[in-house]
């Protein structure tokens, strides 16, 4: 225990997220929460272990928040931070092989003035976007629970309202995030979930009612998936190409 006070339990939670009134208070709010005990325990096991390659390196060790500006008109929502990127840099998808392939193409849709995220201090900006995930912590295996799931739920809500004056489309990356925004669309929008739940696939794209973000599918940028070719560059300028022409507002 390090003695920072934060949320410490799913009422907790609910409570703090509904008490951020900006994004900068939120993302501190965010950046001191305990509430899920087994993520607590395994990103502080990895901050204080490491990876031999970063063994000189402090390492975050806390929850990750998003990162952008607050009047992004495109969500990039992705599952939780690794362990030893987003976990180490306390920037979401920085310094590892997913924000590699995802940075690089924010770079070439014109969405951020540099092609790589190194660490929290590198200089990147991100224009009109703004990225989070649905689990601020970074979890075992790549894999909350469900119930840590809807523990952290309330943070990505809260963050979806703040942007609501100027968010447009939320592309999501990976069936995890797909499905994390169904939840977020009944809390901040009062939009019945659709059902049957539209199908994740790559270039999905559900359109609700006036006044909510489209979602947009993706394949997650994971090594997984880009080192086997299922993602490939091409595929993730398609969608991001949809998204700034979604978005409206971004001249690129
Ligand atoms: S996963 Fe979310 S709710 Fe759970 S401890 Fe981390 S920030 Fe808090």
């Amino acid at each position: 225990m390090d003695g920072r006070r934060g949320a410490a339990d799913p009422a907790a939670v609910v409570r703090a997220a509904a008490a951020a009134v900006e994004l900068t208070g939120l993302d501190r709010a965010i950046c001191e929460c305990r509430a899920c005990p087994r993520l607590v325990a395994w990103r502080e096991e990895v901050a204080a272990t490491r990876r031999a390659a970063f063994r000189d390196q402090e390492y975050w060790g806390r929850p990750v928040p998003g990162f952008g500006p607050p009047d992004a008109a495109i969500g990039v929502l992705g599952l939780a931070p690794a362990a030893h990127g987003g976990n180490r840099t306390g920037r979401v998808f920085t310094g590892d092989r997913s924000g590699d392939v995802l940075f690089a193409a924010l770079y070439r849709a014109g969405l951020a003035n540099q092609p790589s995220s190194v660490d929290s201090d590198d200089g990147l900006e991100l224009t009109g976007t703004r990225i989070f995930a649905a689990v601020r912590c970074a979890p075992p295996g790549n894999a909350p629970t469900p119930a840590e799931r809807d523990t952290c739920a309330p943070w990505l809500h809260r963050e979806l309202e703040l942007l609501r004056p100027t968010l447009r489309v939320v592309v999501a990356l990976g069936a995890f995030a797909w499905a994390a925004y169904w939840p977020a669309l009944r809390a901040v929008y009062g939009v019945p979930v659709p059902t049957p739940r539209p199908a994740f696939g790559h270039a999905a794209l559900w359109s609700g009612p006036a006044g909510t973000p489209a979602l947009l599918g993706c394949y997650h940028v994971s090594q997984q998936n880009t080192f086997t070719g299922r993602l490939t560059p091409a595929m993730l300028d398609d969608v991001l190409a949809q998204a700034v022409t979604l978005a409206g507002t971004l001249s690129g």
